[in-house]
């Protein structure tokens, strides 16, 4: 009886092992896009960004509202699985094609949500691991924008403008640095549904929906802009501002 009892506990912790494993490997994490999307585990814990952005509102901003994207996008994909073989970003730059408005809206806002809070938990970081940007994107920086003062001047102007909901981007784009910034979920990667945004390779964003910033900020949206430059991972953004160059 103990015997057994012992046996099933072996057996159920090398199945869990083996499922956490396989979950490590599944197609979320790489933006591969399937029916079942995941939602990514932080990097880090919901306390690590503290005191620029709280332990409750990464907690309901990663497992309420991120969650809730992942289940609509797989709602979403399951009506078209065709397009449901494709990475997500193919998904995303293919919007205009997808024939059914109400299926379109839901991969745009759905898609678009997961697509950008995987983005931006990844280009966060705690603040003691902030750093710097890389030579090559300090130089592009100074060059497209004057410095980096004046770069994260820009930059907080367009966070601070987006009317609503919304999110302020540095992308790449023909080569050149751009700020600009999108309604909603959509992102810089939606070609012909953000007439007004510059389209290109996201490196950075900043979410600023109200609940990203709403419980410890309320209305001073400036303010947690201003607090979440300390934990921009330069690492993170450095790195895809080289890829996104090659
Ligand atoms: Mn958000």
């Amino acid at each position: 009886m103990k015997q057994s009892a012992e046996m099933n506990r072996r057996q159920f912790v090398q199945l869990a092992t083996i499922t956490a494993a396989g979950a490590a490997m599944l197609p979320g994490h790489a933006r591969a896009a399937t029916a079942s999307q995941t939602l990514p585990a932080l990097p880090y814990a919901f306390d690590a960004l503290e005191p620029h952005i709280d332990a409750r509102t990464m907690e309901i901003h990663h497992g309420k509202h991120h969650a809730t994207y992942v289940a609509g996008l797989n709602a979403a994909l399951e009506k078209v699985p065709d397009l449901a073989k494709h990475p997500l970003d193919h998904v995303l730059t293919g919007l205009p094609a997808v024939a059914d408005e109400s299926v379109r809206t839901a991969l745009r806002n759905h898609g678009g949500g997961h697509w950008n809070h995987t983005f931006f938990w990844e280009i966060m970081t705690p603040a003691a691991k902030s750093g710097a940007p890389s030579e090559k994107l300090a130089a592009a920086i100074n060059e497209a924008f004057g410095s980096m003062d004046d770069f994260k001047k820009a930059f907080n102007e367009a966070a601070a403008k987006r009317f609503g909901s919304g999110w302020a981007w540095l992308v790449l784009k023909d080569g050149k640095l751009k700020i600009t910034s999108t309604p909603n979920q959509d992102n810089p990667l939606m070609k012909g549904l953000v007439p007004d945004a510059e389209l290109g390779t996201p490196l950075l964003g900043l979410d600023v929906w109200e609940h990203a910033y709403y419980l410890h900020y309320q209305n001073r949206r400036a303010d947690y802009i201003g607090a979440w430059w300390n934990v921009v991972n330069w690492a993170a953004v450095s790195k895809r501002f080289a890829e996104a160059s090659k």
